[in-house]
């Protein structure tokens, strides 16, 4: 972990603005290690550029990769097995890793304010900072928000605990009958088969409108209704919920339903601090972005994942897409730097989709195919790992080159300085800077 010590209010950038220098590093800063920051620093990793210099601020060392939550929470994997490890990927791409929460961008300044650190100054700043459970519903501070996903699963953890050390009927609802919220119910009914089958704990899905999950077509609809109905979960359709109290949730047409715990699985809200930021925002607060992913009124800022709203077509707020973002923004990152031409975004109109059902088994669906099996659990499931295994075990393949770019920019620095005492102390400030990935990764 990287401890800063700038005083407040002060800035940092480290040395590479001074007046004679001809080609000054640029500084690229990452805020948020969402999926679509992991998918550039894979690429960063492989294929640095050089003269710029990369910094990624997240508050975990670690993030969750959504699409194996469900598969955790009905005890497939174990908590360490669905993580990307951010502070190794930082050390293999060369950048540096600073444990830091963003809370305000200055646009003229070019400065981020971090909590508890001093401000970031930056050349490129891109937001990865995803979306949190929307808690406009009246009482939702009784409910546990799915998101943020690595947070869930503490919550999950102390619930199950509650379920083994007490013996008391517990009626569980999960409300919102999207694509996370159908997996969830099944991963929990899964995870808790003995008490479900016996009647002593009751899952209740919840869902607003009448389709389950809304967009998928008629047939993988039917295959989603039938899991749900074998893991015995009790499904309430056209149920909109406006009102969460500590004896259950009651809709909008006056039903009351007695639930002990609520999960909130409901359309995504932006983090309100970005409010502040003067960038443009779509009625939800989400960072409006041209095709390029660039803020529509900053071409210096770009935003990624859930946190963006591309102006150009609504697209779903999937890891799919923030991993197909995350390739993009780094070839225009490095494009804006070598003022070159951008690449667009191009989200996919089909994108077939596998719906994991609590037991090792998966929905695929292709509209309007769709199909149900325990190969396609396996198959969604190797996927996965070796995804996830192709960003944690980059160290090994590209230690090498790695290493060469921080001797590059050590060589750069010493060039540029050759023995001045003046700038002893940031040459210093930079080494620390560059190593400090190597020094700190695990
Ligand atoms: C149960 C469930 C299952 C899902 N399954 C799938 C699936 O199978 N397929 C699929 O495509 N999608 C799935 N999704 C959707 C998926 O989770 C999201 O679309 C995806 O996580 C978005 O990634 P992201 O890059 O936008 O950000 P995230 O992965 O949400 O990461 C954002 C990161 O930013 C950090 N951050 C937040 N605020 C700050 C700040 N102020 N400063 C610094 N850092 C900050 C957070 O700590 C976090 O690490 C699922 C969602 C749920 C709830």
């Amino acid at each position: 972990m990287q401890e800063r010590s700038e005083p407040r209010g002060s800035s940092h950038r480290g040395d590479n603005s001074h007046p004679g220098n001809h080609s000054p590093l640029k500084d690229i800063v990452l805020i948020g290690g969402g999926h679509s920051h992991a998918a550039m620093l894979q690429m960063w990793a492989k294929n640095p550029l050089r003269g710029a210099r990369l910094t990624l601020v997240s508050p975990q060392s670690h993030t969750t990769y959504s699409d194996m939550l469900p598969g955790m929470i009905a005890g497939h994997y174990r908590d360490s097995e669905i993580h990307i490890d951010l502070q190794r990927l930082c050390h293999v791409a060369g950048a540096r890793f600073i444990r830091a929460c963003a809370h305000h961008i200055d646009l003229e300044q070019k400065k981020v304010a971090l909590l508890g650190q001093a401000d970031l100054a930056f050349d490129l700043l891109s937001l990865d900072v995803g979306a949190s459970s929307d808690r406009s519903i009246s009482g939702s501070e009784l409910a546990i928000p799915v998101k943020p996903v690595g947070q869930f699963h503490r919550h999950w953890e102390q619930l199950k605990q509650q379920i083994d050390d007490s013996y008391r009927p517990l009626r569980l609802g999960v409300i919102g009958g999207g694509v996370g919220g159908c997996e969830l119910a099944m991963a929990m009914a899964w995870a808790l088969e003995e008490q479900v089958s016996s009647g002593r704990v009751e899952i209740h899905l919840i869902q607003a409108g009448r389709k389950l999950p809304p967009n998928y077509p008629l047939l993988a609809r039917r295959l989603v209704a039938r899991e749900l109905s074998r893991l015995k979960v009790h499904v309430h359709r056209n149920c909109r919920v406006c009102e969460i109290t500590r004896q259950g949730i009651h809709s909008d047409e006056g039903q009351f339903l007695p639930l002990d715990n609520v999960m909130l699985c409901t359309s995504v809200s932006a983090p309100p601090w970005l409010q502040q930021s003067g960038l443009s925002l779509d009625a939800r607060g989400f960072v409006r972005v041209d095709p390029y992913m660039r803020a529509v009124d900053n071409p210096l800022i770009f935003a990624t994942g859930d946190v963006a709203s591309l102006c150009t077509r609504p697209v779903a707020k999937a890891s799919l897409h923030a991993l197909q973002q995350g390739r993009v923004l780094y070839r225009n990152l490095r494009a804006t730097l070598e003022k070159k031409p951008l690449k667009p975004y191009r989200p996919r109109w089909l994108s077939p989709h596998l719906l994991s059902c609590g037991a090792k088994r998966a929905i695929f669906t292709g509209s309007p195919f769709a199909a149900i099996g325990a190969t396609l659990w396996h198959w969604k499931d190797r996927r996965n790992r070796k995804f996830l295994a192709s960003l944690n075990n980059l160290v090994a393949a590209t230690t090498d080159k790695t290493y060469s770019l921080t001797e590059r920019l050590r060589e750069d620095h010493w060039r540029r300085y050759p023995g001045d005492p003046e700038h002893t102390g940031q040459r210093e400030q930079v080494l620390r800077d560059v190593d400090v990935s190597r020094d700190t990764a695990k």
